[in-house]
């Protein structure tokens, strides 16, 4: 028995330390899981209601279209339905997307460090991946277009970028789409696009009619807080959306995560007060930052990527003791760094209180 060529130099997707572990290994009473930029208020209460509503329809199938969410998203975005892909998060749009458009001999063009899924999935299609360095947190976007080449399929964008949390501003996004070939398909990722509040992020969805080479990808993990319900879309151009269709499974998103979106959409209020909580939260970490001298990246998401100017694992295993999972950096290429998902006030806090006596003792 073997696996194919592709798959064999890679690992498994390692999640952060799983909270009941954490409490076991450290007899801590309260752990709390700062490490996959979840929504730490949770989800819409009008999104747990409509869990409840499908419960009893469990024992048939969804609907594999997902036409009643397809159709309020669509109304959303002022985009056709046809021209909506639904994944099992958005981890599985972009997998479609590979597995759809990629063959050996094939590459894609992305930043690095960035998204792990992009390379992930390219490399399982056998396509080669160009990455091109960060340039102070940001896509260096005109490298990332020097890339580009004859056998280049597809352009990962991700935007904010996970980890560093910097955003492209709309001149830069759209000088670097003018420049790419057409037949390259540019993938915008924005799954932290509620959370932005930068005032020169590009509105994409519109630059669709003109583009029929992008596709943006949003999703309802982040700040909808519906991650364990695995729910996600691709937007772009109708023929080539639908193209990409049969790559899809027959039943990719369940009817509990369909109808959970399709409520949370209504919650505006929810989402604006997660909005400007986790703005404040940012704000608290790089007074931190300011008040010791060290750097972190401007993050338009809900999560940053803070250097202690040590071992990333010191910081983690510190505020482990604390009852903090965070994110080591020494993972995300930036060893000296640890990325933390902006908690609640209190919980930025305590953070923030184990990082002054951290730093203070260096
Ligand atoms: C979290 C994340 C996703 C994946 O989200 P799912 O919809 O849960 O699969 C995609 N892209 C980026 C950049 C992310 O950080």
């Amino acid at each position: 028995m073997e696996v194919k060529e592709t798959l064999k130099g890679l690992t498994p997707y390692q999640p952060g330390k799983p909270v009941d572990e954490v409490k076991r290994e450290l007899g801590l009473e309260k752990v709390v899981k700062l490490a996959s930029n979840e929504n730490p208020y949770g989800c819409s209460p009008l999104a747990k209601k409509a869990i409840e509503d499908v419960l009893g329809e469990v024992a048939v199938y969804p609907d594999g279209y997902a036409q009643k969410l397809r159709t309020k998203v669509a109304g959303r975005l002022g985009v056709g339905e046809k021209q909506l892909l639904f994944g099992n998060g958005s981890d599985e749009v972009i997998l479609i997307i590979c597995r759809a458009l990629l063959s050996k001999g094939d590459n894609i063009v992305t930043a690095t460090p960035t998204f792990p899924q992009y390379r992930h999935n390219a490399v399982i299609e056998g396509a080669e991946v160009k990455e091109v360095p960060l340039v102070n947190g940001e896509h260096d976007l005109n490298a990332m277009e020097k890339a580009i080449d004859e056998n280049t399929k597809i352009v990962f964008v991700c935007n904010p970028n996970n980890p560093t949390g910097n955003s492209i501003g709309e001149q830069s996004f759209l000088s670097f789409l003018k420049s790419v070939p057409k037949d390259v398909v540019v993938v915008s990722d924005e799954a932290y696009k509620e959370y932005v509040t930068a005032d020169d992020f590009p509105e994409t969805v519109p630059l669709l009619k003109e583009y029929p080479n992008l596709i943006i990808l949003r999703t309802f993990s982040k700040a909808y807080g519906l991650a364990s319900l695995r729910i996600g879309y691709g937007v772009g151009e109708e023929g080539f959306m639908q193209s990409l269709d049969p790559a899809r499974e027959p039943f990719n998103t369940s009817a509990i995560a369909q109808s959970a979106a399709f409520y949370a959409l209504d919650d505006e209020e929810f989402l604006e007060n997660c909005k400007q909580k986790n703005r404040q939260g940012i704000r608290m970490f790089e007074e931190f930052c300011e008040e010791y001298g060290l750097h972190c990246y401007p993050s338009q998401g809900n999560f940053i990527l803070l250097d202690l100017k040590v071992p990333g694992s010191v910081t983690f295993d510190r505020l482990l003791k604390a009852g903090y999972i965070v994110r080591n950096g020494e993972a995300l290429g930036f060893p000296t760094s640890v990325r933390i998902t902006v908690g609640s006030k209190e919980q930025n806090e305590e953070i923030i209180e184990q990082l002054r006596t951290l730093v203070s003792n260096n």
